[in-house]
């Protein structure tokens, strides 16, 4: 039986194409990928439901990270008894989203509960705790979901292969929005630019025929798209390591990277609401902390 998938828009900001979900018809059994933030769980309900299933319907959520916009709900499908297949790196954060919440609270303050709303503790019987290649039988067993530990972005990445041919990118695969220029977003604390480029190689090995981008959608070539997806990456890379190499400070950095990719995405034709998305979903000023991080790291005299 062909999947089918269904691109859930969470309107995230009340802008569509920004953060999706993923809602999977396989082999007699539907499934979550993604839950998105709690902020937009009446969203997320609203578009199960209209695709004829009851959120108890749904038994396994697969996360391809614990960021608030891919993990941030993913609670409240375990309070339904839920298992949430999560990363070994993730799992203690999700068991315990204190630390989580609070660090990300240190960056957006009181805009907080507004922008991801609340994150509670999933307990530890309803995580699955996946290991890399490891394999989960879909409904019947005549499918399944394989999961490949994918660093660069986060630590704790997973991509989901479903079947042979279907890929979960989360964000390891860049933010691409209407199909336009994928770039990478760069978060603290966990960006690694050599991993992120090994999680390419390992993505177009799998020779899979599609990627889903949380951010956002469908990308049918997925050998080009990673190959100018890759060269987007080094590119953004080389210009953040001059800037730490000469101490500049990131108040200055800031400004001048916000501007030449602001230049960047105007040249591949992307401006005005198309330019906001993608703002939205990657702000530039954290792409420039977790890219100073990285290079501080690796530009530290051992
Ligand atoms: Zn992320």
């Amino acid at each position: 039986m062909k999947p089918k998938i269904t691109i859930l828009d969470l309107n995230f900001g009340n802008l569509s194409d920004t953060i999706a979900a993923f809602l999977v018809e396989v082999a007699g059994e539907v499934i979550l990928v993604e839950s998105g933030p709690h902020s937009t769980y009446p969203i997320l309900k609203q578009a199960i439901e209209n695709q004829g299933f009851k959120m108890e319907m749904i038994q396994k959520v697969f996360l391809t990270h614990i960021h608030f916009d891919h993990a941030g709900a993913a609670w409240a499908f375990a309070q339904h008894g839920a298992t949430i297949y999560v990363h070994p790196a993730g799992e203690k954060h999700l068991a315990n989203p204190t630390k989580l919440y609070n660090s990300a609270k240190m960056i957006y303050g009181d805009a907080m509960e507004m922008l991801w709303g609340k994150m509670e503790s999933i307990p530890l019987e309803n995580m699955h705790v996946t290991q890399h290649g490891e394999t989960i039988p879909i409904g019947d067993g005549t499918t399944s979901m394989t999961a490949w530990h994918t660093p660069g972005h986060a630590a704790h990445h997973i991509v989901w292969q479903l079947g042979s041919e279907i890929l979960f990118a989360g964000d390891v695969a860049g933010v691409s929005i209407e199909k336009q220029m994928a770039v990478p977003p760069c978060p603290p604390p966990d960006i690694d630019l050599a991993a992120w480029r090994t999680s390419i190689h390992l993505i177009r090995a799998l020779r899979v025929k599609k990627l889903y981008l949380t951010h956002y959608g469908m990308v049918s070539n997925p050998q080009t798209y990673l190959m100018a997806f890759e060269k987007t990456l080094n590119k953004w890379g080389n210009w953040m390591k001059p800037h730490v190499e000469r101490s500049t400070p990131v108040e200055v950095v800031t400004p001048l990277f916000q501007e030449w990719v602001a230049m960047d995405l105007a040249r591949h034709g992307i401006t005005g609401d198309l330019a906001k998305r993608y703002e939205l979903s990657n702000p530039a000023w954290m792409s420039v902390a977790g890219l100073m991080r990285y290079w501080k790291k690796q530009l530290k005299p051992v």
